[in-house]
């Protein structure tokens, strides 16, 4: 009987074990979780940081229990894994015992990560990345009222979190030192028009700084001098700067780790019998041709299917995927796909500031580079499985089907002839 371990319990070590139990009924599978909850959304954190979620919403596979008992795991719950010995397959936890494996599939995704703000005690830096953050971020917001607020860090985290404060009628300033919002997926022209209707929202928007030190009053009010001189006085920060994957289990003399765990197709690493998925990796990046993290919920999800389909004896391949972003804040869409730094000819269908769809794609040498989409999640569908098949298959037409989305969503035809004439 083979012995499965998988180490975390999210996105992706959830489907690693769904598919490790339908390929192989009879195997062990041990699972190490280093908190006390069933597997959760982190997606949905803002959600019930805002109150708009009961806390059990964030939980799409059910409980605990549930899931133990459909797909026959044992479970450790509070027990974090703190090595991984690749040649003796053994995963040590932290209380030093050892416990061997056969195939171990690592899904320790990420977590939130900020450098340390001289002045701000580690109490008073919110984050945004698990249940517990958003605990304390509902526990802060509802203890007392809070009238201020900065946010650092435009992402797609950080604004999910300045719609939630602004919500709750608090001023709120999203900071980034970047030069404009969304500064991995948007174009520009693009940021430009979302940062004017968030502005339009009240919310202050203080590009090209962030907090360079912060003083805490007797009252609990934070004075933060930023990085460009400037200085604000607010109730709350929260820090939505970026993430850092989960790797240190692993040792990199035995597994290839660059910011994630480099994996092959197979969702396998370089050593025998152990598997990576989800945020801790890097697969397949399929524009680039290299490795990165896609730090995508659809992503883990499929990344840990495939290596559960692996560590059973079945087959699986993930060829990669692309960076992709479908966000909603704020009474908007926001999608980007591709390389927003790679830029050419510019296809553009309507104007960013206009009611309905928008659309903006830049294509370098004949090649679609990246894509930035306003107003209209419905077209994101069609238009990211058109890209993945042009980098996979190289030149292809979209699907009558997608063709007839595309048009009733209101691409001109033109615009939709010149996205078929791309080539990989
Ligand atoms: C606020 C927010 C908004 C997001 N919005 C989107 C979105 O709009 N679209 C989208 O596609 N994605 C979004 N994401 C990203 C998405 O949630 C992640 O890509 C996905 O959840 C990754 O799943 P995972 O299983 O790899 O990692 P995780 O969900 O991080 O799970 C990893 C688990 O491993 C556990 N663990 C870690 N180390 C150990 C250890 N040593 N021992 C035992 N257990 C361990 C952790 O506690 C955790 O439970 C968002 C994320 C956040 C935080």
């Amino acid at each position: 009987m083979t012995k499965y371990a998988i180490v975390g319990f999210g996105c992706a070590g959830y489907h690693g074990a769904r598919e490790i139990r339908a390929n192989d009924p009879e195997g062990e599978i041990t699972v190490y979780s280093e908190h006390a909850l069933a597997p959760y959304n982190p997606m949905l954190t803002t959600y019930y940081a805002g109150g708009r979620l009961a806390y059990e919403g964030a939980f799409p596979f059910g409980s605990m229990e549930e899931i133990a008992r459909q797909l026959d795991l044992t479970v450790h719950q509070g027990v974090r894994v703190a090595k991984i010995h690749g040649r003796s397959r053994e995963v040590e936890l932290e209380d030093g015992s050892r416990r061997v494996y056969d195939r171990i599939l690592i899904a320790t995704g990420a977590r939130a990560f900020a450098p340390p703000i001289p002045g701000l005690r580690p109490e008073r830096a919110l984050m945004m990345r698990t249940m517990d953050d958003a605990v304390r971020l509902r526990e802060t917001l509802e203890r007392r009222p809070v009238r201020s607020a900065i946010v650092v860090g435009a992402s797609m985290v950080g604004i999910k979190v300045v719609e939630l404060l602004t919500a709750r009628g608090i001023q709120t300033s999203l900071l980034d030192l970047a030069p404009g919002i969304f500064p991995l997926a948007a174009y520009p022209e693009t940021a430009r028009e979302i940062e004017g209707r968030i502005a339009g929202q009240g919310v202050e928007l203080h590009f090209g700084a962030s907090i360079a030190r912060t003083e805490e009053t007797a009252d609990g009010t934070l004075r933060c001098s930023l990085t460009d001189g400037e200085f604000r006085e607010v109730e709350l920060v929260v820090l939505c700067i970026g993430t850092r994957a989960n790797t240190a289990l692993v040792n990199p003399e035995e597994i290839r780790i660059h910011r994630g765990i480099v994996v092959g197709p197979r969702m396998e690493t370089g050593c025998p019998g152990i598997y990576a998925a989800g945020d801790c990796c890097e697969g397949g990046d399929l524009q680039a041709g290299d490795t990165k993290i896609i730090g995508l919920w659809a992503n883990a999800g499929h990344q840990g299917g495939t290596a559960g389909r692996n560590m059973a004896g079945a087959e699986g391949i993930f060829t990669g995927n692309i960076l992709h972003n479908i966000t909603h804040f704020m009474g908007m869409d926001f999608i980007g796909m591709g390389d927003n730094r790679r830029r050419g000819e510019t296809l553009v269908c309507g104007t960013p500031e206009g009611a309905g769809l928008y659309i903006r794609a830049e294509v370098e040498q004949g090649s679609l580079a990246g894509v930035n989409i306003l107003d209209d999640y419905r077209v994101s569908g069609a238009i990211k499985n058109y890209f993945y098949r042009l980098l996979t298959q190289g030149h292809v037409s979209l699907a009558p089907v997608q063709r007839g989305i595309l048009l009733r969503e209101g691409l001109r035809p033109g615009f939709i002839k010149r996205l078929e004439e791309m080539i990989r």
